[in-house]
């Protein structure tokens, strides 16, 4: 049996981590055997469903490099079908019309109540004779076997075994012919051919009730794996008061996807000690059985950690594609100045996101706007002008522009004067960035090249002669 499996989001938000992490296990699944990944978009709910929301989905697996072999389907376009089984399932005795009003059924469930029984559809229309009431649309429910039992031999969660008496007849059309979640899951799941169903393990009792109508239709249920929730690091389930829960907020925060990605693999799936993880052991690697059964917290500070092992070992052309989201709201174009690649790799040691290998990258490709408080006030003083100038001729007379010659002006420069080498650092870092933090000097003004560094240079000496004077 070949493998598919399949991501059925609600369009009524983003995507969320605890979403694209079900999609990663089912897109891992699906890749370790060679199989399909079906994306389908349940957005039955025409209230809470929107354009926005899809759109958002769409674009965070695109980010994360979940891409699907087939769909988008959306169940909207299903209708016809969903209608055409809800009928096979009336024509066969597998559902009925229920016409109960609103106050019947809180009289029965009172009742229920009052006898200390659980409150429950009690089936009274499955046998109800004589003509259909009049102005009363029904909705439609299914017969669910009143006897035996339910048994889930769940992946993750091993064996489940619901009896078929704590099951009601659930609604599988409301009184406006739309169908019911249960109802079009189990018809999409059919159609689509899906192998293994992997989501939430929220899900874990509609899955009984799935695995009967399927049953009813004849039809061979599919494997299920449900995995647990993802908590905050408090231990309660995550939520936006936890921090970021939006997929693409973690890329405007300056991850990398596959820092993300790693991370949310390790929530509830290990492999042996091991934390890093590249796609192609992922596939490798993973497996449903080895998923663990009780939740797990999603930690920021390991995802910082996991981004920064990608920011540094990531090939530098793949840092550069995604550092040109962060540059761009700089209105930076990197093709304007030096190597971004050059850039990347001298500010990939020392930034643990993109946002700040951006941030602290500006200047070398625009004129800086000004100088740091804290850093003119701490690093220039009117005995900054002599080193800092004589520091200036020599490398204007440099004959070649390459690190070596640059450090050894530096070195050189601030030898002469017994001076400690960052007196002299610290200024030209302020002239060239603006700022106290910059890769290595030679690095930076290397990259900068000389005509900049000279006239960053001389502005910064005019700057702290007028200071001064
Ligand atoms: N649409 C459902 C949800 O977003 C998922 C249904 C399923 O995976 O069976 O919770
Ligand atoms: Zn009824």
């Amino acid at each position: 049996m070949s493998v598919r499996t399949r991501f059925a989001p609600s369009p009524t938000g983003y995507l969320h981590v605890g979403g694209a992490r079900t999609a990663l296990f089912s897109w891992l699944y699906a890749r370790k055997h060679g199989g399909t990944f079906v994306l389908r978009v349940e957005d039955t709910d025409r209230e809470r469903s929107t354009q926005e929301s899809i759109n958002a989905i769409l674009e965070g697996m695109a980010w994360l490099g979940l891409e699907y072999d087939e769909g988008p389907f959306y169940q909207t376009h299903r209708f016809e079908r969903y209608q055409e089984i809800v009928q096979q399932l009336l024509d066969d005795g597998h559902a009925y019309h229920c016409y109960c009003s609103k106050a019947e059924l809180d009289e029965m469930r009172e009742a229920q109540r009052a006898k200390g029984e659980k409150p429950r559809y009690d089936g009274r229309c499955r046998h109800r004779t004589g003509p259909a009431p009049e102005g009363i649309p029904p909705v439609v429910r299914f017969k669910n076997p009143g006897e035996g039992a339910v048994v889930i031999e769940d992946m993750v969660k091993g064996r489940i075994v619901f009896n078929n008496n704590e099951l009601d007849d659930l609604i599988i059309a409301r009184s406006d012919g739309v169908p019911t979640y249960n109802l079009t899951v189990v018809v999409d799941d059919w159609d689509m051919k899906i192998s293994h169903v992997i989501r939430g393990d929220d899900h874990i009792n509609n899955t009984p009730r799935q695995i009967n109508i399927l049953k009813a239709l004849g039809a061979e249920p599919p494997s299920y794996a449900h995995v647990p929730m993802i908590l905050g690091s408090d231990g309660s389930r995550l939520s936006k008061r936890h921090g970021a829960v939006s997929v693409m907020q973690y890329r405007e925060e300056g991850y990398l996807p596959e820092a993300l990605i790693n991370h949310l693999v390790r929530l509830g799936w290990s492999h042996g000690d091991q934390e890093i993880f590249s796609l192609d052991e992922m596939i490798e690697l993973f497996d449903l059985p080895a998923v663990n059964n009780s939740a797990a917290s999603f930690n920021a500070e390991k995802l910082l950690w996991f981004n920064q092992h990608y920011l540094q070992h990531s090939p530098e052309e793949h840092v550069a594609h995604h550092l040109s989201h962060h540059f761009a709201k700089h209105d930076v174009d990197p093709s304007t100045g030096p190597d971004v690649l050059k850039v990347i790799e001298s500010q990939r040691e020392r930034n643990k996101t993109l946002v700040e290998m951006a941030e602290r990258s500006v200047f070398f490709y625009r004129e800086i706007e000004g100088y740091d408080e804290k850093a003119v006030k701490k690093h220039l003083k009117p005995d900054t002008i002599e080193p800092l100038s004589a520091f200036r001729e020599k490398l204007n007379a440099l004959d070649s522009w390459e690190q070596e010659p640059i450090h050894h002006a530096l070195v050189s420069t601030a030898e002469e004067r017994e001076l400690n080498l960052g007196k002299l650092a610290q200024p030209v870092r302020i002239a060239v960035s603006g700022g106290p933090v910059s890769p290595p000097i030679d690095v930076t003004l290397w990259l900068l090249g000389r005509e900049t560094t000279l006239a960053r240079i001389d502005r910064l000496l005019a700057y702290i002669k007028a200071k001064f004077a």
